[in-house]
């Protein structure tokens, strides 16, 4: 048998996320990252646009941050959270509840996204059926929501661009109302929140909870709505007894101009799921945070505890560089600096808004979006970026960036030139 090459081993042996087996989009070998640079191991630099799927805040190979993992190293890496407890945990979790909701007072650490958005609905459930009302077992979402990819996260996601739809009559039946279609800047409409009203009007009895992205819709649209939205639809939870879930695993740690998206609208949830950029791009983990009335009802239920409890619970080295990157982030102007991203963004991307093939231009924070009016190739996208030394992967209609914070005004200045010169280009091709 002839020797793979390592790319070829990759090609036939390592599944890549949304990629076929049989015909796999190329894999560019990386080499080493640092700020805001991707070396590939040919030597070629790539700027990042994408902070490794809005992960990686403070950049790559970050001096603090590599202290951090390390200094925790020489203590433990891994300890089971089943009886024990450790500091990364604990700093962590004092850190956190200064900067979240006021009314979340209780923490549940989990190992990705996903598995947050489960716990979240996990507790939700629970919540009910420890206050007698075992039948609301139900979630409402509105559409072009993405929440992960395990099961029940599959459920709540937007049923068409949650790219979930062909497990169809497997999953569980989630009732869907429409998007919210204001648009972060535009004036308020009413209208916007009349389906939310009549679909809870008529299940309420049935439903456990509203999950929703604040703010920003991610994977499934890349969406800015309204915050009255928000607003509207936490009254209207407390009116029908329906737990609002806020999933901020992509908004929270500064990316859409606030540390948190409810702070647009200042509406707290019941239920928080945070993730991503938590521990800075560097490793997994994720954490449910719940109000006092949540918890206290869940532990007086039948269970009496809260039925779950992952193996890497809080692990120690995740905690240890998350506390490090939250007190990065916060001990800098990170506000500031989120504020000339997106002042740079607008400058560059604006002007695209009047080509003939984009529908839509949106900047919030450091978040960038093309909206064209066809779906790309992203397979020759993105050699094309790749070809100009910059790292953006679209997906369907979408050409969009979220750059690690620290990117400096050249590097952004580079990254935006190339990218509005690809959509440029796409003119011909449309
Ligand atoms: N919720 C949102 C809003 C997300 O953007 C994602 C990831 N794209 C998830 C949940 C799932 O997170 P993970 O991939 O870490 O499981």
């Amino acid at each position: 048998m002839t020797e793979l090459t390592d790319l070829q081993f990759d090609q036939q042996h390592l599944w890549h996320p949304y990629t076929s087996m049989t015909q796999p989009l190329p894999a560019f070998k990386v080499k080493k990252a640092y700020g805001a640079i991707i070396e590939l191991e040919d030597g070629r630099q790539l700027i990042d646009g994408m902070s490794s799927w809005w992960c990686a805040i403070h950049g790559y190979n970050h001096p603090e941050l590599n202290q951090a993992v390390s200094d925790q190293l020489q203590n433990m890496s891994h300890i089971m959270f089943g009886g024990f407890t450790h500091d990364p945990a604990i700093q962590l979790g004092r850190l956190l509840l200064e900067i979240t909701p006021p009314s979340l007072t209780k923490i549940f650490y989990a190992d990705s996204g996903s598995v947050a958005v489960e716990v979240a609905l996990k507790m939700a459930v629970q919540f009910w059926h420890a206050q007698g009302q075992p039948q609301k077992t139900n979630f409402v979402t509105p559409r072009s929501g993405y929440h992960g990819d395990t099961w029940n996260a599959m459920s709540v996601c937007d049923p068409v661009t949650g790219m979930h739809q062909i497990f169809g009559s497997s999953l569980p039946n989630r009732i869907f109302v429409p998007a919210p279609q204001t648009g972060f800047h535009e004036p308020w409409n009413q209208s916007d929140i009349a389906a939310l009203e009549n679909t809870l009007a008529q299940h309420h009895s049935s439903i456990a909870g509203l999950i929703i992205e604040p703010i920003v819709q991610g994977a499934g649209g890349m969406r800015f709505y309204h915050p009255e939205y928000l607003r509207q639809a936490k009254l209207l939870c407390e009116k029908y007894q329906i737990l609002l879930i806020f999933d901020e695993i992509a908004t929270g740690f500064g990316r859409t101009g606030k540390l948190f998206a409810w702070e647009h609208a200042a509406v707290e949830p019941d239920i928080m799921c945070i993730g991503k950029g938590l521990t800075g791009g560097y490793m997994t983990l994720s954490a449910t945070l719940a109000t006092t009335q949540v918890a206290e009802t869940i532990s007086q239920g039948e269970a009496g505890v809260f039925m779950h409890g992952p193996t890497f619970m809080a692990n120690p080295l995740a905690c240890a560089v998350a506390l490090k990157s939250t007190q990065l982030l916060l001990s800098q102007d990170w506000q500031g600096n989120i504020q000339r991203i997106e002042r740079q963004l607008e400058a560059a991307l604006s002007p695209l808004a009047a080509l003939d093939h984009v529908q839509n231009v949106r900047v919030l924070g450091a978040i960038g979006v093309v909206e064209l009016k066809f779906n790309v190739n992203m397979k020759a996208l993105q050699q094309e970026f790749v070809q100009r030394g910059i790292w953006v992967r679209p997906f369907g209609k979408l050409v969009y960036v979220m750059p690690p914070y620290i990117i400096s005004e050249q590097e952004l200045k580079i990254l935006l030139e190339q990218l509005a010169e690809v959509v440029k280009d796409m003119e011909q091709a449309a």
